[in-house]
């Protein structure tokens, strides 16, 4: 996802994350699209379904900003993408990186797989509650944000709002 102005926290300063459904980040950011996210939507959804820039690939939004795909349904937001829905919105509200980009290495570190990760969240969104890390967003919740990133996590447990919307990010 991107958007200008926005302030990057390093995990260790978070004490959890849960969705509330606000739907603000689907309201508020475009969604860069992989090129194999992109065939996957056009082909399903048809190509008006997605925006071509200079060099990357978008969901359409409306004209209120709003992501095509976002559904209010009886008063709660539902993306109606779910088991296509785009590696940007399932590692959202946290950016998982390999370089400390936006600083505090090492409140942002985060190690998986072998692998030195940097970890931050987009203070945006309004599901961050911060502090001392609990153990379950420690130990589970960002290790499976990590493990989606890296591309071998593809069921969403902790880092959805319901482990049972039919493999729903959130919502
Ligand atoms: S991820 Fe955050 S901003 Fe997006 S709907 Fe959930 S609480 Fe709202
Ligand atoms: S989670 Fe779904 S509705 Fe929200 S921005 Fe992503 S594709 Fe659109």
């Amino acid at each position: 996802m991107a958007k200008s102005s926005v302030q990057f926290v390093p995990w260790r300063q978070i004490s959890f994350w849960r969705c509330y459904g606000c739907g603000r980040c689907c309201r508020d950011y475009s969604v860069v699209l992989n090129f194999s996210e992109w065939l996957t939507i056009t082909q399903t959804f048809g190509a008006q379904t997605t925006v071509t820039g200079m060099d990357r690939f978008f969901i359409k939004r409306l004209a209120d900003g709003t992501c095509s795909f976002l559904c209010n349904h009886a008063g709660n937001y539902l993306c109606s993408l779910q088991n296509m829905k785009p590696n940007a919105c399932k590692i959202w509200p946290f950016k998982v990186l390999a370089e400390p980009k936006y600083g505090q290495p090492n409140d942002a570190a985060f190690d998986c797989a072998g692998k030195r990760l940097y970890i931050y969240a987009d203070s945006n969104c309004s599901g961050l509650r911060y502090g001392p890390p609990t153990w379950e967003f420690s130990s589970i919740t960002v290790k499976e944000f990590a493990a989606i990133a890296l591309g071998f996590c593809p069921t969403q447990h902790s880092s959805t709002r319901n482990s049972n919307s039919y493999g729903a990010r959130r919502f």
